[in-house]
């Protein structure tokens, strides 16, 4: 069943219809705590409060299934306006971005020159851009435009999906790059990823064991706390320098133990912000389909408690998504 939930969510998070369709609606279904804001402004007042207790940020302008250049390029000068507003505000915070977004799918030249333009002024700012690792299918072009990259740029760094079957090969080739280790998000093929949680969860902790002993900065971004207490373990018996790593979590996901990790070491949390929202959020159900009662509870009543009058399709999915939720509660 749990299969199933994920399967049904990363079905949506590929809907382009939904996709679009979103960003029409506004935010819905709970998304809002979830998603940091939807323009600079907004964004800037929680990574501010975010500062404040100590904890470093990551931005994602939110976008996927770019086909237009027009949209990728109007998606770079969002993100280059955001290097500006860190800069000219002092916040502690980099950007994280998507190939796809800035036109991967289109034409890779014109991705890799709209990334040259935004790691050009994120350099002169002294700030970090890490690019998202997106599904198999944008694997391979990744890693080469990145690769690319480094021929130039030092403040670029990527991810590694420990799921995948390939990721400790590709993890050693970029020995001394920066990099964020997940166990990833999308669904893939057996042949490309490992498919039990145990499989994924082994690798994921043999690959950030093997990170911390070399010399790179690593982002060890999970909310998993058997496996963050293993490497806390690993972290004091091995005395790794604490300027070596940090951990990172989702914004809006189990914000108590944020703060205590960020007491110890030093803590990012991701922050996505923009309308673009569908996406995202849906891989975040795939992975916690506990949100599903939350996100009907939202989409069906007001915040005084009155039932909503949605239009058609919102009433669609969210009867989809109750059943499925009731389902999930009978097993
Ligand atoms: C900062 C960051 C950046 C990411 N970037 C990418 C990326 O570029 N590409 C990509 O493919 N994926 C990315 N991901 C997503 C990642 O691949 C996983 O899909 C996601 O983090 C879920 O795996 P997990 O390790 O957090 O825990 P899971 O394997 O989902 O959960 C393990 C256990 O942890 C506990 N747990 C987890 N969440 C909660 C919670 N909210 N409350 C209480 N207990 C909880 C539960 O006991 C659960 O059984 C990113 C994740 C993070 C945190």
């Amino acid at each position: 069943m749990a299969n199933l939930t994920r399967d049904f969510f990363i079905g949506l998070s590929n809907s382009r219809f939904l996709n679009k369709s979103a960003q029409k609606w506004g935010f819905r279904f709970g998304a809002e705590k979830f998603v940091a804001g939807t323009d600079i402004d907004s964004v800037t007042r929680t990574i501010r409060e975010m500062n404040a207790r100590g904890i470093s940020c990551t931005v994602d302008n939110l976008g996927e299934f770019v086909s237009e250049k027009s949209e990728a390029a109007s998606a770079k000068q969002r993100i280059l306006q955001m290097l500006d507003r860190i800069h000219e505000e002092n916040l502690d915070c980099h950007i994280s971005v998507k190939l796809t977004q800035l036109g991967l799918d289109i034409d890779r030249t014109f991705c890799l020159q709209n990334m040259e333009d935004i790691l050009a002024r994120a350099a002169e700012y002294g700030i970090f851009i890490n690019i998202d690792m997106e599904d198999y299918t944008h694997f391979h072009a990744t890693i080469e435009v990145l690769k690319t990259l480094l021929e130039t740029y030092q403040n670029v760094g990527t991810v590694i999906q420990a799921f995948l079957r390939n990721a400790e090969a590709v993890m050693d080739e970029l020995k001394d790059v920066r990099l964020r280790i997940v166990k990833g998000a999308y669904k893939e093929s057996e042949t490309a990823a490992f498919q039990s949680k145990a499989e994924i969860d082994r690798n994921y902790v043999k690959l950030v064991k093997k990170r911390l002993l070399g010399e790179a900065y690593t982002s060890i971004a999970t909310h998993d706390h058997h496996i963050i207490r293993e490497l806390e373990a690993f972290i004091e018996e091995n005395q790794i320098p604490h300027s070596r790593f940090e951990f990172q979590m989702l914004y809006g996901f189990r914000q108590e133990m944020q703060y205590e990790l960020a007491k110890k070491y030093h803590f990012t949390t991701y922050m996505p912000f923009g309308n673009d929202w569908f996406g995202y959020y849906m891989r975040r159900l795939a992975e916690r389909p506990q949100n599903v009662n939350l996100i009907v509870k939202d989409a069906l009543y007001t915040k005084d408690n009155k039932l909503k009058k949605e239009p058609l399709l919102t009433a669609a999915l969210t009867a989809s998504l109750f059943m499925l939720w009731r389902r999930k509660r009978k097993r």
